[in-house]
């Protein structure tokens, strides 16, 4: 589903923050991406949807070149859900607004049949009572469980998502992840930059482990945590095991 082959990616003319990064994600797969602060996580996930330019290399979206002047862009994103660290829900539109706004806009979907989308996705995540409220009126867990609704009223072909329980107080971090745990459950191809390992061990297929724009390791979940081999990884592990 994604293609990652021969990345690399400068900011500006000299730092380069992506080198020669290869992987992949198949349809259905989990892969779970994580390493040190500064890394490159949060800008490789955001090639995957062209929300970065790359310098060198290609990736492709389910047979669809991202990096490809030709490829219509708005429409490539409407197909993958991104959820970010913060939130980023509309604060002036009501919960139910929200899920609706870009079914209609982007999809062109009908008032009655977004809406009725977008209930059928608050229940899912345990929020339908919640539909008339506005953003600030939710905890932080409550705001993130309705941004993964939101990206999933479009219908995704996979997810993208970048520590999407980092902002967030201790208590509301696994109402986020059971969230997504069912998701990967379910069969959603999903590429998540996390440290929580507890979500990697769970449901992670493969786990990638990043450094200095590199891609160190690439692994089975198994392989990773039982025997990962560069020291890099080791150390980061052992620093956040
Ligand atoms: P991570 O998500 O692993 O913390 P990022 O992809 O956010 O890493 O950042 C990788 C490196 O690129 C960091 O050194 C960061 O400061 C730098 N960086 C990120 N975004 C930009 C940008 N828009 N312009 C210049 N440098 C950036
Ligand atoms: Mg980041």
């Amino acid at each position: 589903m994604i293609e990652i082959n021969h990345v690399n990616k400068w900011y500006g003319p000299t730092f380069q923050v992506l080198k020669d990064c290869t992987t992949s994600v198949a349809k259905g797969e989990v892969v779970v991406v994580c390493g040190p602060s500064g890394s490159g996580k949060s800008t490789l996930i955001k090639c995957v949807n062209a929300l970065e330019p790359i310098q060198g290399g290609d990736i492709t979206l389910d047979g669809v070149k991202v990096n490809d002047p030709k490829t219509d862009l708005p429409k490539l994103r409407s197909r993958v859900g991104m959820v970010f660290q913060h939130f980023e829900l509309f604060p002036h539109l009501r919960i139910i607004d929200n899920l609706r706004l870009a079914q209609e806009k982007v999809l062109g979907r009908k008032s009655d049949d977004a809406t009725a989308k977008g209930m059928k996705l608050l229940e899912r995540v345990g929020l339908k009572d919640h539909a008339k409220k506005f953003p600030a009126e939710l905890s932080g867990g409550q705001q993130q469980r309705v941004a993964i609704a939101r990206a999933l009223a479009m219908d995704p072909i996979a997810m993208l998502f970048d520590e999407p329980t980092s902002a967030l107080d201790p208590e509301m971090i696994s109402e986020v992840l059971d969230v997504m745990v069912d998701l990967a459950r379910e069969g959603m191809t999903m590429m998540v930059v996390t440290h929580e390992m507890g979500f990697a061990n769970k449901v992670a297929d493969r786990v990638i482990f990043m450094d200095r724009g590199e891609i160190v390791e690439d692994a089975k979940k198994a392989d990773f945590f039982g025997t990962p081999r560069s020291d890099r990884a080791q150390k980061f592990l052992s620093k956040i095991l």
